[in-house]
């Protein structure tokens, strides 16, 4: 059990308060997002790898000890250092978190897991979240094999196929004529009108220490030491924020002494914190294919753009040709299917590179955060296959159309 010693509110005064009770926050009743800080220590880290998922991290976690109720498995995703596309890239030293191998395709399977833990635990039924698309798919899942109910808010606009993946878990769902940002309140005002759980990320704190576990295994599967640079694509920040906590918890435990620095990728059409960063004000937002970054208000913008300083990282920004191209390259050369979102951090390397954030030579590792399988209108080989009746000469023609 995860040992909580003090909870600050983020936004606001940073009051130290005594740990509360988490439910007022996870019912929509407060204001702000709660951080939870624990009493570091190297014997909270686990001593070895082993099948548990993310739930080995439970000394770094608000979770009371016990068997863990929520069914599906979570965590523990691959670190891959794919030969082809270190080639390909000039980056001898990259490495992939392929988190599309989480049980809905992201990174979001991380949150849903504790939060749902944690509902399961007070005898919560029914949660709620608003969602650009990829918590919707992992709330609605989660909850269905949990035996829950969820009700989920998404913008109008919400890409089809994934709204069938909700639909088909068993959600129901509530499609917002304006945007995302009116999903969001209205997710927050029926949780604190119904008592539903509230598993909005930027407001609910379990959503922030489930995802800071990726940190915590990046920083395991290097052999236990920090990389160089980490670069992850960032809508609403909720993953940079929580990767930040997760590395600075490591050296709080003493068992690392440096930070990599956090280098977050927006969608050119998109990207209030690389704006926000740079000390610019927001402009108008024209869009995006990467949904899963679409977040035109971010809800702790402040935060994200602090840790992302504080780690000496800083932001870019990537234009959809270019996420198109990445996930190319990424099908081609490392064996990930990305979806839009997902592919903008290989996309980001480039202007990264550019803007001296990273050097080539640098142990660099890119968060994949979502699977190309749930967005198949975006998977554009440049070629077709070619038709052939089942002869060997049929063959040898295709191969040497000169003879
Ligand atoms: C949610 C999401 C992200 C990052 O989003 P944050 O809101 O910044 O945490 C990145 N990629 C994909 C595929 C996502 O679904």
């Amino acid at each position: 059990m995860g040992t909580v010693v003090a909870a600050s509110l983020i936004d606001g005064a940073s009051q130290e308060r005594p740990f509360p009770d988490l439910s007022a926050a996870l019912l929509g009743r407060d204001d702000g997002l709660i951080e939870l800080h624990y009493a570091y220590a190297t014997d909270l880290i686990p001593a070895s790898w082993s099948g548990e998922g993310m739930w080995r991290w439970r000394g770094l976690l608000p979770l009371a000890d016990g068997p863990i109720r929520y069914p599906l498995p979570v965590g523990g995703t691959p670190l891959l250092a794919s030969p082809s596309l270190r080639a390909v890239s000039g980056m001898p030293r990259l490495w992939l978190k392929d988190e599309t191998r989480s049980p809905t395709g992201s990174n979001k399977d991380r949150a849903t897991a504790l939060v749902l833990e944690w509902a399961l635990r007070h005898d919560i039924r029914t949660v709620t979240a608003a969602s650009t698309g990829n918590v919707a798919v992992s709330l609605a899942v989660g909850a269905a094999a949990a035996g829950m109910d969820a009700l989920i808010f998404v913008p109008a606009t919400v890409n089809p196929d994934k709204l069938r993946l909700m639909l088909l878990a068993g959600a129901m769902v509530f499609a917002v004529e304006e945007g995302y940002e009116a999903a969001f309140r209205l997710s927050r005002q029926a949780a604190r009108a119904y008592g539903w759980c509230d598993r909005n990320t930027g407001v609910n704190p379990l959503t922030l220490e489930a995802k800071k576990t990726v940190a915590f295994e990046i920083w395991e599967q290097l052999g236990r030491t920090m990389p160089d640079a980490v670069l992850a694509p960032v809508g609403d920040g909720a993953t940079l924020s929580a990767m930040y906590k997760g590395f600075t918890e490591l050296v709080a435990c003493g068992v690392a002494d440096r930070m990599p620095r956090i280098i977050g990728v927006q969608a050119e059409g998109c990207q209030p914190l690389k704006r926000a960063w740079e000390g610019r004000s927001p402009q108008l937002d024209r869009g995006t294919i990467a949904d899963g970054i679409a977040v035109t208000t971010p809800s702790n913008a402040a935060t994200v753009v602090r840790d992302v300083r504080r780690s000496a990282g800083g932001f870019v920004a990537v234009p959809d040709d270019a996420i198109l191209h990445a996930i190319c390259t990424l099908a081609a050369h490392s064996g990930i299917l990305a979806e839009p979102a997902a592919a903008a951090s290989y996309a980001g390397l480039e202007p990264a590179l550019e803007a001296g954030l990273i050097e080539r030579g640098e142990r660099v590792v890119i968060l994949i955060t979502g699977s190309g399988l749930k967005t198949p209108r975006y998977l554009n080989p440049a070629g077709g296959a070619h038709q052939v009746r089942g002869t060997l000469d049929e063959v040898e023609r295709v191969l040497r159309p000169a003879n």
